[in-house]
């Protein structure tokens, strides 16, 4: 359970922490100065910089916009820390059928190991630069949206035992890059692997070869789903919900250099 401090202090810190995810190194610092934690404050910056290593913090990335090079910043997102709801029109407006496609990470079991969706929400701001909608920063507990490029935003969240991935294209969902939604869905695969991994090393001497998870397509609509395996083995699949017929060859923009 969390400490809450008594001092006014430390409670605007971590009011601010839970209200926009966003810590500053001082402010770790000051929290770590309370006699509770007095014994990790020599090691400070060593433990601070663990904390970026295990995607628990995430440097947010600033850049000069006349040069385009990354700025050294003090402000790191806490992800694990966001309690408030995605409310925005975004996944409404802008994630349609029309403009974006959709993948989803499906747990075995009922549920998905803890921590790993704040730890992948890190991941994903330490990779991009989060996405401001309608004067909001899109960072919200188990929902992440992020820019790729001028063209291309990437949504990640949580739904039950799935981890949804959509990429959602500025103006069609048919002008979307393949070598861009591959290399989104394989660099989050192997960043699901190195969290999984950490976990299962840590309860268990060896780690199982085994994936958590499976992979399974959209339906144009975003809402039906087929498993890899399914779309590998036919060429067309109709979709229970709305009786559309598909091109398994549709799934080649998520595995581009598989073709
Ligand atoms: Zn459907």
């Amino acid at each position: 359970k969390l400490f809450w401090p008594k001092k006014r202090r430390m409670q605007d810190i971590f009011r601010r922490m839970s209200d926009s995810g966003i810590i500053c190194r001082d402010d770790m610092y000051n929290i770590w100065e309370q006699k509770e934690f007095r014994a990790i404050l020599p090691y400070k910056e060593f433990i601070f910089n663990i904390l970026i290593h295990l995607d628990i913090l995430a440097e947010q990335r600033r850049y000069d916009t006349a040069t385009g090079s990354r700025l050294s910043v003090d402000n790191f997102f806490v992800p694990c820390m966001v309690t408030e709801r995605n409310t925005t029109s975004f996944m409404d407006k802008e994630c349609t059928p029309e403009r974006a496609i959709c993948l989803a990470f499906v747990f075995k079991g009922t549920v998905i190991p803890p921590a790993l969706p704040n730890r992948l929400i890190s991941a994903c701001l330490s990779m991009w630069t989060l996405k401001q909608y309608e004067g909001r920063k899109l960072l919200f507990s188990g929902f992440i949206v992020v820019s790729f490029d001028k063209a291309h935003d990437i949504v990640v969240c949580v739904e039950g035992n799935n981890i949804l991935l959509y990429i959602v294209h500025k103006t069609s969902a048919g002008l979307i890059v393949p070598d861009i939604a591959t290399g989104v869905k394989e660099c989050l695969v192997t960043t699901m692997e190195r969290i999984s991994d950490f976990y299962q090393s840590t309860i268990h001497e060896e780690c199982s070869q085994q994936l958590p998870f499976h992979i399974e397509y959209s339906c144009s609509k975003l809402k039906c789903f087929i498993s890899e395996e399914e779309a590998l083995q036919t060429n067309q699949w109709v979709c229970d919900e709305h009786n559309i017929t598909h091109n398994t060859g549709n799934s080649t923009v998520w595995n581009q250099d598989k073709v």
